[in-house]
């Protein structure tokens, strides 16, 4: 396999992100997935289809690819049958590898996922009564290092491609047979075509929100995860509207109003703490941007209403950022930046040699109430899956791998 960027860490809060070319493929046919219809054209213009050939071809191709989930161009069957070798001598249409999917009790799954180039990284999928939120990772490993957080632990990072993070999201269909079944209703039908006159009807869908809340900083993986994300909004890909996609930071300033503009997706900020000692401890980030200069710039999201609150996340750390005062604290800043917010209160998710503790559960009710009082809603989150690691903040693949290993020498020696 060619070589790819790997990144170490370069430091706590000023991580210089590395973005890589997309690895060609030993075979140099060319992935589609994670290209724009815009660029498919390009690249059968390049192959040398005419101008008009290109267009119509780019379009349904597109279409086969986003919106029917088909992994294999022997399956468009409204492309002439002359067409579909062509295609496939010249591209693939992949996804991203699949290690392991695991189950939780509570209905939770993750699957741990391999770049081309045998990188690991994770997905998770929660469904619940009225909808299923797909957690999508925008980096291998992450760069900044928040000390409560199992993925800042690993030490190899590298940005995931648009291909990647939206293939994240196509596997997810395709694992939980979510692409629209029947025939097709295509404008562009061939001659040839064997379907081109019915049209499909989509099925009700368990997958209907995503949130960039995996592995992985996505606002330092700017450009990758608006492209990707481009793709999930298009109503002619997988047309997920942009209401149900959350993107959640840690606080990088810069990139927020980018964000708004180029994604428009709803925002969600890693708060943590209230205090300048504390979130420099646990968000290291901080060190950099500043609270207040991170609520000014959540007030300046593009966008955001009352309609589409930003959500801030606060993880219950015991005795760290979890008292009264801090509750009180959070409710002055919210009202100083006048933000329309909502508060997402995390249970800390522990894991192997983790410096600290969940905080009590009256200790967490005390803190959301005290936050509710001050006229902000402030749930706290059930954490899932935690049976199979799959919890916010428990992602680390490295860490999985080894502990099957030792698994599988547990077994091997007690056998
Ligand atoms: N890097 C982005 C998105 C991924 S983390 C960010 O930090 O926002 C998704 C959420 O899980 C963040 O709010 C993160 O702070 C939280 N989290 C990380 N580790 C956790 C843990 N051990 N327990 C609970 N929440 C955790
Ligand atoms: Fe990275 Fe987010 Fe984990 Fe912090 S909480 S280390 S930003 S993934």
């Amino acid at each position: 396999m060619p070589d790819t960027t790997l990144m170490t860490i370069p430091g706590q809060v000023d991580p210089v992100p590395v973005a890589r070319d997309i690895t060609p493929r030993d075979d140099g046919r060319i992935d589609l997935i994670g290209l724009s219809a815009a660029r498919i054209r390009e690249l059968f213009e390049e192959a040398g289809l005419d101008a008009r050939q290109a267009k119509l071809r780019a379009k349904q191709v597109f279409h086969w690819l986003y919106h029917r989930g088909v992994t294999d161009f022997a399956a468009m069957s409204d492309i002439a049958k002359t067409m579909r070798p062509w295609l496939t001598e010249r591209f693939v249409i992949g996804r991203p590898n699949v290690v392991e999917a695991q189950h939780s009790s509570d209905g939770t799954r993750k699957w741990l996922l391999q770049t081309d180039d045998g990188h690991d990284f994770e997905m998770v999928f929660i469904p619940d009564a009225d909808r299923g939120t797909l957690c999508v990772s925008s980096q291998v490993g992450c760069t900044l290092n928040c000390t409560f957080c199992h993925t800042g632990t690993m030490r190899l990072v590298r940005n995931l491609t648009p291909g990647e993070i939206v293939g994240q999201v196509m596997l997810a269909r395709d694992a939980l047979g979510e692409w629209p079944k029947g025939k097709m209703d295509f404008a562009f039908a061939d001659d040839e075509s064997e379907e081109s006159a019915a049209h499909y009807t989509a099925d009700g869908r368990l997958l209907t929100n995503i949130v960039m809340m995996g592995m992985g900083e996505p606002l330092y993986n700017f450009d990758h995860v608006r492209d990707a994300l481009n793709l999930v909004m298009d109503g002619d890909g997988l047309a997920l509207s942009k209401r149900r996609i959350t993107l959640s930071t840690s606080g990088v300033i810069p990139m927020m109003k980018r964000c708004g503009e180029e994604i428009g997706v709803n925002l969600a900020v890693s708060l943590h703490a209230v205090r300048k000692e504390v979130r420099d401890e646990i968000v290291p980030l901080n060190r950099k941007y500043g609270i207040e200069d991170l609520l000014q710039a959540c007030a300046d999201y593009p966008k955001a209403s009352n309609a589409r609150r930003i959500t801030f996340e606060y993880v219950m750390l015991k005795d760290k950022n979890d008292s009264d005062d801090d509750a009180r604290e959070l409710v002055r800043l919210l009202r100083k930046f006048d933000l329309p917010a909502k508060v997402n209160l995390i249970p800390f998710n522990p894991w192997p040699g983790a410096g600290y503790e969940c905080s009590a559960p009256d200790r967490i009710r005390a803190f959301s109430d005290i936050v509710f009082a001050g006229g902000i809603s402030a749930p706290v989150r059930t954490p899932r899956g935690r049976d199979i690691d799959a919890a916010c903040g428990q992602l680390k693949t490295s860490a999985h791998k080894k502990s099957r290993a030792e698994r599988d020498r547990e077994t091997a020696s007690a056998g």
